[in-house]
């Protein structure tokens, strides 16, 4: 991704001491910022502290080829100040393909809040990272993410119009997300065995939590024999009662001999205590961060087993943010997602041609569109 060079009087909030100011000692150990925001062409990192409620946010923009950067706040008590400027970075990178890749007219950002998000001082923490988040003038705009509440999401409202989720707006989004889903294992189907359907077919599915429920209901109406697991045993009985689910110990998912093995609940399950076990040719789900590392994608690969790049075929969530940005409809949300059926035949098929993991080709597409879209915007209009 291109890298651009911004003069933004946010970056003057850097709670990083001036170079000239620090002592030789703490000069020698400030983190680097310009190299973290240089090392994956960031656009913009924001910092940005309120004494009074104790607010301390970093808003980091990766890419604003496509539109404006877009990326949930977390609230979360990272050990040091660096971690968290960190995880803002990968995250926010981590928008920018999902956007590219979902067709979406939306650049890539995250924010984090530092601190307990337990805490009960919610309002003024919330407006402070509104105003945060005003200063940036739409550039950025926010989503609720882990540690954060639609409630919150109305406090940020009151002081920015640059955020999405709010009460009684687009809702939950795990429907559109599972239909998304739905259409990439189809996408999967008609690779593997050359015919979309999926009557008949066996699918482990991990999580029957939002999304994983969504997507046994869909699975079971096209008559799909499911195998289901969860750690909340109120979530499994029903599905089990609902979908005629067969249930199994959390861990004895992976062993599963079925035709696809779909993770609906959390990251980094494909590793190398988890990939030796499947017994299944495809893997495609809903769970964000499914390769617990980048070679695990490598593996399967190697192991034959078609895996579904995570963020290509969960954007259905993103799609749905999107949706209530520009006031679609549910139908032209849902349809939208349906499209995540070709793009996933459009990333085995780069996967093919270059003789590449499913996992590179997707990041291949994304950095494709966000290039293309750079070209096309350089004309003086
Ligand atoms: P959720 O919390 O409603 O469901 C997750 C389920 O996984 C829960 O029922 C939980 O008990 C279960 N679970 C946790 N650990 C487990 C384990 N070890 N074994 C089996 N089950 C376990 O969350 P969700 O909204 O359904 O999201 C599921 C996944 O999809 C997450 O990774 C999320 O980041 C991703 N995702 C969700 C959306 C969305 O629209 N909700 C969009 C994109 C990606």
């Amino acid at each position: 991704m291109k890298a651009r060079v911004k003069s933004s009087a946010s970056s003057s909030r850097a709670a990083f001491p001036a170079a000239s100011l620090a002592p030789a000692a703490e000069r020698a150990e400030a983190p680097g910022v310009f190299p973290l925001l240089a090392e994956h062409a960031h656009e913009q990192v924001s910092l940005f502290f309120e004494p009074s409620s104790g607010y301390r946010g970093i808003i980091a923009i990766h890419d604003t080829t496509l539109g404006p950067a877009l990326g949930g706040t977390r609230f979360w008590n990272y050990p040091s100040d660096t971690e968290a400027l960190i995880d803002a970075l990968r995250l926010s990178k981590a928008m920018t393909y999902k956007a590219a890749v979902a067709g979406l007219n939306l650049g890539g950002g995250k924010s984090v809040i530092i601190g307990d998000n337990r805490t009960s001082r919610r309002e003024a923490i919330f407006r402070a990272h509104g105003r945060h988040i005003e200063s940036l003038g739409g550039r950025y705009i926010t989503a609720e993410d882990v540690g954060t509440s639609t409630q919150d999401m109305e406090f940020i409202r009151v002081e920015t119009q640059h955020v999405t989720g709010l009460l009684g707006k687009s809702g939950d989004p795990s429907p559109v997300t599972a239909y998304g889903v739905y259409r990439g294992i189809k996408a999967c189907a008609k690779l593997r065995w050359g015919s979309d359907s999926l009557t008949g077919k066996t699918v482990a599915v991990q999580g029957c939590g939002h999304v994983g429920y969504f997507l046994c209901k869909l699975l079971f109406e096209e008559g799909v024999k499911l195998i289901v697991t969860d750690i909340d045993p109120q979530r499994v009985k029903a599905v089990v009662q609902d979908f005629r689910a067969t249930a199994v110990q959390p861990d004895e998912i992976y062993g599963q001999a079925a035709d696809i093995f779909a993770p609906c609940a959390m990251g980094a399950i494909l590793n190398d205590d988890t990939i030796p076990r499947l017994k299944v040719p495809v893997v495609a789900g809903g769970a964000n961060n499914q390769l617990a590392e980048e070679r695990h994608g490598d593996v399967l690969a190697e192991r034959g087993i078609l895996y579904a790049p995570d963020y290509v075929i969960n954007g259905g969530g993103l799609i749905n943010v999107n949706a209530e940005l520009h006031g679609w409809s549910l139908e032209r949300a849902r349809n939208k997602a349906g499209e995540i059926y070709d793009t996933i035949l459009r990333v085995f098929e780069i996967a093919n041609e270059e003789g590449i993991p499913s996992y590179q080709a997707a990041d291949r597409l994304a950095e494709q569109r966000v290039a293309a879209i750079a070209k096309v915007k350089k004309s003086f209009v």
